[in-house]
């Protein structure tokens, strides 16, 4: 850990040891590092004898991959406290990304905010935040054992979800020795590896073999620009028969042509197409995604704009030129 953290892990400990109810959440549209992350320490709460509430912002949707997780505690956006005694946010940046939460975010007695990533913009009032940290798992294994709550495989199972999803099974830049450190704690409270591995990586429905054949199939590279791009339609979710949330590891596919150190897939939503950015090296996708209204790391980001797939396709070439 890095004494950085330190401080402000000691006032979260503190508060969060003197709750005596907990309302945690983490940003709309949870990740395996978001939701894994709020479930460790709902699951942990209330094996500390505390009330604990789990939810995040609408929609209300567990992502069909993190299903084999203890979901057990979630409760629907609408029965999250509306001025919680001490609230806990996981993988937030800013307060908009909890969705209609930020209300309760807004109104709670005190905020602690745990997260990793480089563009959050420092809202809360306890801020556990460490840009190097390779997954806000990982900084919530801290604040467990800071806590002195006991991590079971339950638990375990959460936080290392939150670390191999987020260290894209240990590969991304953020993976260091520390993180190693920490996956080999949680491994040695008995998590099975294998159950992650093939929950999370293995297990797309037969339509993300169509979908992903069409998107793959018209994407586009742009030398110049080392920019290799596709989009999904509405239209392909339907005749695929799949979600957006099906095609979560589609942005992976695209970007490991080796001709682009940019990597972007639009998605059609009702009011614009939402943009996943990511890239090699030393191109900041994450303020490309600030420029645009969203966020996220240097090396994978997003955002959401209105206009035609044209307009935000070339007010991203704009900002590769620049
Ligand atoms: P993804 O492309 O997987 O949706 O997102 C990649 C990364 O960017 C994630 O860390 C995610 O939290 C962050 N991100 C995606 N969209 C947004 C957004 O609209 N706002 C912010 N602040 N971060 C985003
Ligand atoms: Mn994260």
């Amino acid at each position: 850990m890095r004494s950085m953290i330190e401080e402000p892990l000691r006032r979260a400990t503190e508060a969060i040891g003197a709750a005596t109810s907990l309302a945690i959440s983490c940003h709309v549209s949870p990740d395996g590092d978001a939701l894994g992350s709020a479930l460790a320490l709902g699951h942990a709460a209330r094996a500390a004898g505390k009330e604990a509430v789990v939810s995040f912002g609408g929609p209300f949707v567990v992502p069909e991959s993190l299903s084999f997780l203890d979901t057990s505690l979630l409760m629907p956006t609408e029965a999250f406290p509306s001025a919680p005694e001490v609230m806990v946010v996981f993988d937030v940046g800013s307060a908009d990304r909890l969705g209609e939460l930020r209300v309760a975010a807004e109104n709670a007695g005190t905020l602690v905010v745990v997260d990793h990533h480089v563009t959050n913009d420092g809202f809360g009032d306890i801020q556990v935040i460490d840009s190097r940290a390779a997954a806000s798992a990982q900084l919530c294994t801290y604040l467990l054992e800071s806590l002195g709550w006991p991590i079971d495989e339950t638990i375990a199972t959460c936080l290392l979800t939150g670390i191999v999803t987020d260290t894209g099974r240990f590969q991304y830049s953020a993976t260091d020795g520390e993180v190693m450190r920490v996956a080999a704690r949680l491994l040695d409270a008995g998590v099975r590896p294998d159950t992650i591995g093939q929950a999370i990586y293995e297990s797309v429905p037969f339509g993300y073999l169509q979908a992903s054949s069409a998107v793959l199939g018209r994407a586009v590279l742009e030398e110049p620009l080392s920019l290799v791009w596709s989009y999904v339609t509405h239209g392909d979710l339907k005749s695929a028969s799949v979600t957006y949330e099906d095609l979560d590891g589609l942005i992976d596919d695209l970007r490991i042509a080796k001709e682009a150190g940019v990597a972007v897939l639009l998605k059609e939503v009702d009011q614009g197409w939402r943009a996943s950015l990511r890239s090699r090296g030393a191109i900041d996708v994450g303020s490309i995604a600030v420029l645009h209204g969203g966020g996220g790391h240097h090396n994978a980001a997003g955002f959401t704009a209105s206009g035609s797939r044209d307009d935000v396709i070339e007010s991203i070439r704009a900002r590769l030129r620049a």
